[in-house]
């Protein structure tokens, strides 16, 4: 494990403050790089994006501040919700994406409590903050998607790798099922929330290269994921063990 400095953190164009949120509270922040080696690949976790191989071969910078005050409270609130619905507390910290947008659940525990990290890439993080015209829902529900695989890790990743061991869709539409589970939890709160748009801006990512092991599910079938959580999460009578559940049918059920 290496520390990461001030140094290195000022050069992601973060500030070094802490966000102020359990979640996220510690004095320093870790990047996995053994040996001087490249952190992310080295990882066994989940992956937003398509481009898996993004962060190969270099050193990954993390921050446990967007630079924003105000967006860190936003922010730090909303992860404090995840935590408490999705029963899991996860590092959290923003990681430099560079070109290639993405969010990562990573089984390590590279901050805080644990177990697992949540990374969120700054380019991604920074397009959904501006060009997004939607208070943070997009922001949100790929933190729930994140959150989603975080809580897989707890046992539902081995038996989603029995329903294809052949790539990560059933993960990926288990977790986008979550995302839209907890989106409906929070319907009330956020008037803005149009569902059509977050599936947009977030499945334009999706793929349609059905042999790959980082196969995600085509944009249609994300899609129909996120809604069907959506409706569950509506109800309001759903825990996430109810809802992991019946996620979990329904993708079984479909393949
Ligand atoms: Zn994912």
């Amino acid at each position: 494990m290496k520390m990461l400095n001030r140094r290195s953190l000022l050069g992601t164009g973060l500030v070094a403050a802490a966000l102020p949120v359990a979640l996220a509270a510690t004095a320093s922040a870790h990047a996995a790089g053994p040996s001087g080696g490249c952190a992310l690949c080295e990882l066994n976790g989940s992956f937003f994006g398509r481009n898996r191989g993004s962060a190969k071969g270099r050193n990954v910078r993390i921050a446990t501040s967007s630079g924003d005050a105000e967006t860190d409270r936003f922010l730090g609130s909303a992860l404090q919700r995840l935590s408490a619905t999705f029963q899991v507390s996860p590092g959290f910290a923003f990681f430099d994406d560079g070109e290639v947008e993405n969010a990562y659940a990573a089984r390590e525990t590279l901050l805080g409590n644990g177990p697992g990290t949540v990374l969120m890439g700054m380019t991604l993080f920074r397009r959904l903050m501006t060009e997004v015209k939607d208070g943070g829902v997009t922001v949100i529900a790929v933190c729930a998607h994140e959150f989603g695989h975080i809580y897989q890790y707890g046992g539902y990743y081995r038996l989603l790798d029995q329903v294809d061991s052949q790539t990560n869709r059933p993960h990926e539409l288990h977790a986008d099922f979550l995302a839209g589970y907890y989106l409906g939890l929070r319907k009330a709160e956020h008037r803005q929330l149009d569902l059509r748009k977050v599936g947009y801006e977030l499945y334009r990512m999706g793929d349609t290269n059905f042999t790959s092991r980082q196969h995600h599910g085509t944009p249609d079938e994300r899609f129909a994921a996120l809604s069907a959580g959506f409706k569950l999460g509506l109800q309001g009578k759903a825990d996430i063990t109810a809802a992991a559940k019946a996620g979990f049918e329904l993708i079984r059920r479909n393949s």
